[in-house]
């Protein structure tokens, strides 16, 4: 068993590393303020990002992506979690891995401009009634002489406002779900408001509704009834590189911002790091992200051996969050009264964090999943003698 990262995989987070402190970084205070990213920004950071090799990192060679393993992904997931979410999807793209299942047409008309960054994409499972139960969907697509007649509604799409097509789940059959590749602009196609969240300021999320929206047959991603599938499948990987691996990039960043307010602060004549309490707050932070990296981890190199790790996944998705969400808690308390100011970037770690523990399957979901394995399969979950 080797731990160690090998000296391209430090050269390339070191590279991710300076990009995220030099080009993203002092982005971060606009973006706070204006919630929004100007476009001129994001134009730079594309191009900065794209002339480095950094864009769509994910996505095979081939079609002109970074061709990264998984475990190499996650590792530079793991830095993406040092700043805001917007910057980063700007900056190094957000290409879905459903989108490899384009064929033909497809290929040059979605795939290519997405890895180019030419063409952006979200993806849109979740609805007003079907969150957690994504089988539940109403939206639905029926078939015609010209190809599917898409109607419903799907909302809190992340990066709606900026995308130019849309990866659309919908019913197909009484129990059957597809994906279809939705442009925008198309008749009956309507982007509803911008629904305001507690965090990740600068990212939109979006109401959408489609009114008999005439798709062509080329629309249809995959096979008719893969759709559930290709959307699991996509959010397995996305919960572990975007939710997991930043989870813990982004408790790592504040634990050392915890780290050396706790040796420069003084009270009692003595720096703060020095009470026990607060040193409780500091070694319990540190052991559970080293608990957590370790996790990611392995579930990313158990996707690169093509063993199944969606179990994994779900543990990873579970403790990364909730390990963010207790660091990023303590950081307050640690800074005090500073640590709820808005002069200081804790208090938005703190709001940005509690989503981790809700989108891409929430807590809940994910420890039914694991108690569920479990009880199946006993100590084999866990226990890799067996
Ligand atoms: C900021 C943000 C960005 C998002 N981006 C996207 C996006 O880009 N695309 C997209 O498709 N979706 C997106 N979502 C949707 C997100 O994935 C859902 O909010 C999430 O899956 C939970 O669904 P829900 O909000 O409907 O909650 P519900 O499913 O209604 O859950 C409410 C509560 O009930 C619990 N619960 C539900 N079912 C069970 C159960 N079986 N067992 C135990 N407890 C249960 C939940 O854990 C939760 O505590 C986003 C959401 C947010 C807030």
């Amino acid at each position: 068993m080797d731990f160690a990262l090998n000296d391209e995989q430090r050269m390339m987070i070191e590279t991710v590393r300076r990009f995220i402190s030099e080009e993203l970084k002092p982005l971060e205070d606009e973006v706070e303020e204006k919630g929004h990213l100007e476009s001129i920004h994001a134009n730079a950071i594309y191009k900065k990002s794209k002339a480095l090799g950094l864009f769509a990192m994910n996505m095979p060679i081939e079609l002109g992506g970074g061709g990264l393993t998984n475990l190499d992904r996650i590792l530079c997931e793991e830095q993406f979690g040092h700043t805001t979410d917007i910057l980063i999807r700007r900056a190094f793209g957000n290409v879905y891995e459903p989108l490899l299942h384009c064929k033909n047409d497809q290929v040059e008309r979605w795939l290519k401009p997405s890895v180019e960054g030419k063409r952006t994409c979200a993806i849109c499972i979740t609805e007003p009634g079907a969150g957690s139960d994504a089988a539940g969907i109403k939206t639905h697509a029926k078939k015609n002489d010209k190809g599917w007649v898409l109607n419903g509604s799907k909302h809190f799409i992340s990066d709606g406002e900026w995308s130019d097509f849309f990866l659309v789940s919908a019913k197909t059959g009484e129990k059957e779900i597809s994906m279809f590749m939705v442009d925008k602009g198309l008749a009956g196609f309507t982007v509803g408001k911008d629904q305001k969240m507690m965090g990740l300021r600068g990212t939109p999320h979006l109401e959408l509704f489609f009114d008999n929206v005439q798709l062509e047959d080329t629309a249809l991603l995959g096979e008719v009834g893969q759709g559930f599938k290709l959307a699991m499948g996509a959010l397995n990987v996305v919960r572990l590189a975007q939710v997991g691996a930043r989870a813990v990039g982004k408790a790592s960043h504040v634990c050392e911002m915890m780290l050396s307010y706790a040796n420069d602060r003084h009270q009692f004549n003595t720096r703060i790091g020095d009470f026990q309490m607060v040193q409780h707050m500091l070694a319990d932070s540190v052991i559970e992200i080293n608990a957590a990296r370790w996790m990611v981890y392995q579930a990313a190199w158990m996707l690169d051996q093509g063993l199944d790790a969606r179990e994994q996944i779900a543990m990873v998705k579970v403790h990364a969050a909730e390990t963010l969400g207790r660091v990023v808690d303590r950081a307050v308390q640690v800074f005090g009264g500073m640590g709820f100011c808005k002069e200081l970037p804790i208090e938005r770690y703190y709001r940005d964090a509690r989503i981790y523990r809700i989108y891409d399957g929430t807590s809940e979901i994910h420890r039914g999943v694991i108690a569920k394995s479990a009880l199946k399969k006993g100590a084999a979950l866990f226990d890799i003698h067996r």
